[in-house]
């Protein structure tokens, strides 16, 4: 590490820790946390690349906050609450600015939900941000993938297809009407669904948060639980903003398809339905998209089968190219 690594770190990511489980943060060689009694740790990591996971150009508040956010998913999607993150940031020059601008992104977020950045690493090179994230959950509740069986009802959460219509209006470089910003905002800036997971870890059957796309993604959760899914398009809640701008079919596309919204997919015995009334948290929508079968994953509109264009983004089948 240069004097000029150091005092970029020492500026932008030496903070003192919020929690009081961190007992040694930034700054010494490594990190030392204190778990908390009868807790279990969950521990993901996440990395965007400039180029593969936003665009060329995206403000650098909008990738230290996008960094965070599609961690803290992972978080939500599991029921844990997060705690505290290491950062690996390659950048490729030791501009000030963008640091500082990551970092005010980065913070942004980590404060609203009580996360301590305690350590990492910061080289240059291509523009690439890892963060490894970890939460705690209570010693027997936590949600997995694999947990869904024939008969649960599937939800969704939010407005699934925003993210994805948010990105083709960067890239078309729409004007900015105020759907239009709406769209663009809940591509930069995705709402993790921590609250809704920390709220549905006993009751869910299973989940996952939606990052490739809804059916790809719903393709995944039904692998690990052994079963299928009947989709209902008409159900699927679409996007008045998107709407406004896009024809109806892109839309349906966006909702099924496109990634990057970082809302969550679960399931829910009927018999559950009621607990998970009372327990959904204020200005989280949730809504009922099928139920699982025994086996595939299917759409149906207007009652009759329906085959989707495509499912979703997959870094290595090169099926379409990376934004
Ligand atoms: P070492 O040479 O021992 O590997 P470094 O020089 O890479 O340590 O880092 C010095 C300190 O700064 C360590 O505590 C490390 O965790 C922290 N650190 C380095 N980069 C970052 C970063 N991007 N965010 C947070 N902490 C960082
Ligand atoms: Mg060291």
């Amino acid at each position: 590490m240069g004097q000029g690594e150091f005092d970029i770190i020492a500026r932008y990511f030496m903070r003192k820790a919020q929690r009081s489980e961190v007992l040694l943060s930034v700054g010494d060689d490594a990190a030392v946390v204190a778990p908390p009694a009868g807790k279990r740790l969950v521990v993901a990591m996440d990395t965007i690349v400039a180029g593969v996971h936003f665009p060329h150009g995206t403000a650098p508040e909008d990738i230290g906050y996008r960094v965070l956010a599609v961690n803290l998913s992972d978080m939500a999607a599991m029921g844990a609450e997060p705690a505290w993150m290491t950062l690996s940031l390659s950048a490729p020059m030791a501009d000030e600015a963008w640091f500082a601008g990551f970092a005010r992104g980065l913070f942004e977020l980590a404060d609203r939900h009580r996360v301590d950045l305690i350590g990492g690493d910061t080289v240059k090179g291509p523009l690439v941000a890892t963060v490894q994230i970890a939460g705690w959950v209570e010693s027997d509740r936590w949600l997995t993938r694999s947990g869904a069986q024939p008969g649960d009802l599937l939800f969704v959460s939010g407005v699934p297809g925003e993210a994805a219509a948010g990105l083709a209006v960067v890239q078309q470089a729409l004007p900015l009407t105020p759907a239009a910003q709406h769209l663009r905002r809940r591509f930069l800036r995705p709402e993790p669904r921590v609250a809704l997971g920390r709220a549905v870890r006993s009751i869910a059957s299973s989940a996952m948060d939606v990052s490739d796309g809804l059916l790809t993604d719903l393709d995944k959760l039904c692998a690990a639980s052994g079963c299928g899914a009947r989709v209902d398009i008409d159900a699927l809640p679409l996007s008045q903003p998107a709407l406004d701008i896009f024809p109806y079919e892109a839309c349906v596309d966006y909702a099924l398809a496109g990634g990057d919204d970082y809302e969550m997919i679960f399931t829910v015995a009927p018999a559950r339905l009621a607990d998970l009334a009372g327990a959904l948290p204020d200005g989280v929508p949730c809504t009922q998209i099928g139920v699982l079968t025994g086996n595939s994953v299917e759409c149906l509109r207007a009652g009759q089968p329906f085959i989707p264009g495509r499912r979703g983004y997959d870094h290595f089948a090169q099926r379409e190219p990376p934004p």
